[in-house]
């Protein structure tokens, strides 16, 4: 196979809508160029920092079709590795090479890994107000697009408080109450299963808003309203009670956005402490060490659901929708419908049709990326006030 070249490498920072999206380029001497998904909206310009001043030079001159050697490249080089930053910024390359070789191959993704496993993979999407009308409106237009799975949730992450007992002069931060957040969920769900039935698979996002014993409380109370599955019961750095609290409760477990590490995802699909893993998979570092953790979980019976929220670039939502039509393990697909504006920066995203996402059959990732509209919407970073995130009484916990 003749090689072929890698010429150049950028980064580029956007903000079509709410959240900065990080697109890295790799072009070739063949003419081809592939992009990738470098998004990490908190810290958007580091990872930018880090493919441009560190990643470029390594690859210039280098084959693109050598995709395994060049991530282990990537992933070396820095020698102290697996942090969402670097990760970050090898996933945009890895995703670029893998566009290119798609190209090259003039075939979807989803085909160059080995074929579909499915006709097309359910969605959901989230259904979130803040109280019990509003959200049953939005249930109700959802089902009649055609989505049978929602993501239910009141308020914010951690509910709609109500009457925080916070002591005088409270620090400043976005405050929740895990008991009552506990208590307006559990009713929550079965008061929609009294309304709606069977209607659609109940799904729900913690955001890691629990601690251990009472994660196991909420799941336990949540099983008899048989929801697909509960996000995040407890945070990453918590993720070893979670073989406990597996083999206590029926409700079905999902976790894994923040994953960097591959010592994370070993323990948790050892220990099969969850039915479902939510890798993000820019986090990771790209699609190359995504298929080898989708087949792993596979030989642990563990389902894939990929993180796919709204600060995503639209070639992160294609290429989560290439692994889910190929992949055996696949659950289900995440979506949040893209902004016009993006839709403007980005050509060929995918969108859902009757609750579902259909292959993907451009060649490579198959969305293009438009620098000029892109360049309409420079990149704008915002300090986040929710990720300090705080229980009444002032105590700062995973957001
Ligand atoms: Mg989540």
């Amino acid at each position: 196979m003749t090689p072929t070249i890698i010429t150049d490498v950028r980064a580029h920072v956007l903000k079509p809508d709410k959240h900065n999206l990080v697109v890295v380029e790799v072009a070739t001497d063949k003419g081809l160029t592939g992009i990738g998904c470098a998004t990490f909206q908190f810290r958007p310009t580091t990872v930018a920092e880090a493919v441009e001043a560190y990643l470029k030079p390594l690859l210039v001159g280098r084959d693109a079709n050598d995709i395994e050697d060049l991530w282990h490249c990537m992933h070396y080089n820095s020698y102290w590795r697996n942090g969402p930053v670097l990760n970050n910024a090898i996933s945009g390359v890895d995703m670029a090479l893998w566009d290119i070789k798609g190209k090259l191959a003039d075939m979807p993704l989803y085909q160059l890994w080995g074929g579909r496993s499915r006709t097309a993979i359910p969605a959901y999407t989230h259904a979130v107000a803040d109280d019990f009308d509003e959200l049953c409106r939005q249930i109700d237009g959802y089902l009649a697009e055609g989505y049978r799975y929602l993501r239910v949730q009141l308020g914010f992450y951690g509910g709609n408080p109500d009457h925080l007992a916070t002591p005088d002069a409270p620090l400043e931060g976005s405050y929740f109450d895990p008991e009552q957040y506990i208590a307006t969920h559990i009713k929550l769900f079965c008061d929609l299963r009294e309304r709606y039935g069977d209607a659609f698979g109940m799904l729900h996002d913690v955001h890691e808003r629990l601690q251990p014993d009472q994660a196991l409380r909420f799941l336990k109370e949540a099983e008899r309203c048989h929801l697909f599955f509960v996000e995040d019961p407890v945070a990453l750095e918590k993720i070893d009670w979670l073989r406990d609290i597996k083999r206590q409760t029926a409700t079905p477990i999902a976790e894994g956005e923040l994953i960097n590490n591959p010592q994370e995802w070993m323990r948790l699909l050892q220990d099969r402490s969850i039915d479902f893993l939510r890798i993000h998979v820019s986090q990771v570092g790209g699609i190359t060490p995504a298929l080898k953790i989708a087949h792993a979980a596979d030989a642990f019976g563990i389902r894939i659901a990929w993180h796919t929220p709204s600060d995503i670039s639209p070639v992160g939502l294609a290429v989560n929708t290439h692994l889910n039509i190929h992949l055996a393990n696949a659950a289900i697909q995440e979506n949040i419908e893209l902004p016009a504006k993006t839709r403007r920066v980005f050509g060929g995203a995918p969108a859902v049709k009757g609750g579902y996402f259909y292959p993907i059959e451009e060649p490579g990732i198959g969305v293009t990326f438009d620098r000029e509209a892109a360049d309409e919407f420079p990149g704008q970073f915002k300090e986040h006030a929710w990720t300090q995130s705080r229980t009444p009484d002032g105590t700062v916990v995973a957001p």
